[in-house]
């Protein structure tokens, strides 16, 4: 997965969201970490739709 950061309001929601704790805030961006296996779980609970394929 990736993160469309020109939409991403860094409310940081899908943190909790990765059961591989994959998610992380970096500065003032969200960055998806090595090993995402694409379940899907973060872009379920985005509310921005900004969590893409
Ligand atoms: S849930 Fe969506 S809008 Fe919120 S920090 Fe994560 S990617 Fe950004
Ligand atoms: S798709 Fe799944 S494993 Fe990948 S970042 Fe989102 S919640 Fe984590």
């Amino acid at each position: 997965m990736k993160i469309n950061m020109s939409e991403c309001g860094v409310c940081e929601i899908c943190v909790e969201s990765c059961p591989l704790g994959l998610i992380k805030k970096k500065g003032f961006k969200m960055v998806i970490l090595e090993g995402c296996d694409n379940c899907g779980e973060c872009q379920k609970i985005c509310p921005m739709g900004c969590i893409i394929k």
